[in-house]
């Protein structure tokens, strides 16, 4: 098994590391010629969206990326690239890669809540440690999308088809729980 890890800003190489820990075999994404390699899935990291959504456009990765989701690559975006999965972002009118059918806030939880750790049950998994950095929340989750996990009321993962998203760095912890989940219910299928 083949996980292209989007490599261009953010916690890329901790995604790699648990993925590899989970027995797949990785690589970086990090402009056009990457992508024609065989891949059976694909992660997009936490960082700064607005950054990876220009350098996605900037390098042609972001059109090749979006069909290759649509036609039925496994996708998990975790903060950042929860962002760049919503089919919209609130109070914006940038769309980036945009197949889930959610709506992303930004930088949803203020100041004083921007970082946070917390443990919270996960749909199929049970409850699981999550780092929260200047995380956004899934403000509406639409029928072609499915809730996973809230916490304090706020929508935090959700699946639709192959695609899941999280708000949370599942990567910064010490659990492969959202890691192994996605392997066995998004890619081995
Ligand atoms: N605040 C970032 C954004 O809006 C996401 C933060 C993260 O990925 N840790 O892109």
């Amino acid at each position: 098994m083949k996980i292209g890890v989007l490599a261009l800003q953010g916690a890329f190489i901790e995604h790699e590391r648990m993925l590899k820990s989970l027995g797949a075999e990785t690589f970086e994404i990090r402009q056009k010629k990457d992508i024609e390699a065989h891949m059976d899935a694909i992660v997009l990291p936490g960082g700064e969206s607005t950054v990876m959504g220009k350098l996605l456009n900037d390098l042609e990765l972001m059109d090749p990326i979006r069909d290759m989701i649509i036609n039925g690559l496994p996708a998990f975006g975790t903060c950042a690239g929860l962002i760049l999965l919503a089919e919209k972002i609130y109070n914006d009118d940038i769309v980036h890669i945009g197949t889930m059918n959610i709506i992303a806030r930004r930088n949803a939880y203020g100041r004083q809540l921007g970082s946070f750790e917390t443990n919270a049950e996960f749909s199929g998994i049970g409850e699981i440690p999550m780092t929260f950095i200047r995380a956004p929340y899934i403000e509406f989750v639409g029928e072609k999308a499915e809730v996973l996990s809230t916490v304090n009321d706020k929508i935090i993962a959700a699946k639709q088809d192959r695609q899941l998203v999280t708000a949370f760095h599942p990567e910064l912890t010490g659990s492969t729980a959202v890691h192994k989940y996605f392997i066995d219910n998004m890619v081995k299928q």
